[in-house]
């Protein structure tokens, strides 16, 4: 569907259930197209809540105020669902809005990031890093081109120099370093076999002691070839 429109980023909702084939634990995430239906979904994912806006044209959701995280109660999803919505429609008035996802708040975990770009002569290649500041600043980041082999796997996990706090440091419990190995060999397989995919970000990932969760995932596809006979 996303393809007959010609469109070629999608929305957080649909990234994660394309993702779902690819063996990476996701939030379970459900698009609501009124506040009803927020309220009905988050009562069904369970407290606290998380609202998002849902957007094709807003790829940064939260820097124009359109996440909302921490939510306890029904009212509390309610006026979420009200601010995203305005927020989203003040910065970005000609956006189309398919409406906000609702996902359980995810425990707190150290938040690391894996991504895709394609590189013009390596085709696909991975990206790992932890979340926030270390990327965004920092660029701690460490790449490899796909397929991974286990051992590109290790590497890549073990060569950012915040691999120390993956592994725990002064009494700090370390991450499942394994499960996000685990992770990258698996997204790479599946890119492997989804050439269409042009992009794609999973931003942040929790590491837990015990695995991990991806709570935001964007994926942006080739663009489509035009459409014979239309247009
Ligand atoms: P964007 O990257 O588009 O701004 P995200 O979906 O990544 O939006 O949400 C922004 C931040 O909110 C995340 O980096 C994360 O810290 C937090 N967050 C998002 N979803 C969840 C969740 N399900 N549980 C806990 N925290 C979340
Ligand atoms: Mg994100």
């Amino acid at each position: 569907m996303v393809r007959q429109e010609g469109r070629a980023v999608l929305t957080e909702v649909e990234s994660k259930a394309f993702l779902q084939g690819a063996g990476i634990p996701v939030a379970e995430t459900r698009l609501a197209t009124s506040r009803k239906e927020a309220l009905a979904l988050a009562r069904e994912l369970g407290f606290p809540a998380v609202v998002k806006v849902v957007s094709p044209q807003i790829i940064h959701k939260s820097d124009i105020g359109g996440v909302k995280v921490g939510l306890t109660n029904g009212a509390e999803v309610g006026r979420a669902y009200d601010q995203v919505l305005a927020a989203a429609r003040t910065a970005s008035p000609a956006a189309t809005i398919h409406g906000v996802s609702i996902q359980r708040m995810a425990s707190p975990g150290v938040e690391v990031i894996i991504g895709m770009t394609k590189d013009i002569q390596f085709g696909p290649v991975l990206m790992f890093g932890l979340g926030g500041v270390m990327v965004e600043v920092l660029k701690d980041v460490a790449f490899r081109i796909v397929p991974l082999t286990r051992r590109d796997a290790r590497q890549m996990v073990r060569e950012i120099k915040g691999f120390p706090i993956l592994e725990g440091y002064r009494g700090q419990r370390g991450v499942d370093i394994p499960r996000l190995e685990q992770a990258l060999l698996d997204l790479s397989a599946f890119l492997e076999k989804h050439d269409e995919v042009k992009e794609l970000d999973l931003n942040p990932i929790f590491a837990y002691q015990d695995g991990i969760l991806a709570v935001d995932a964007r994926v942006i596809l080739e663009e489509p070839a035009p459409v014979a006979g239309r247009g």
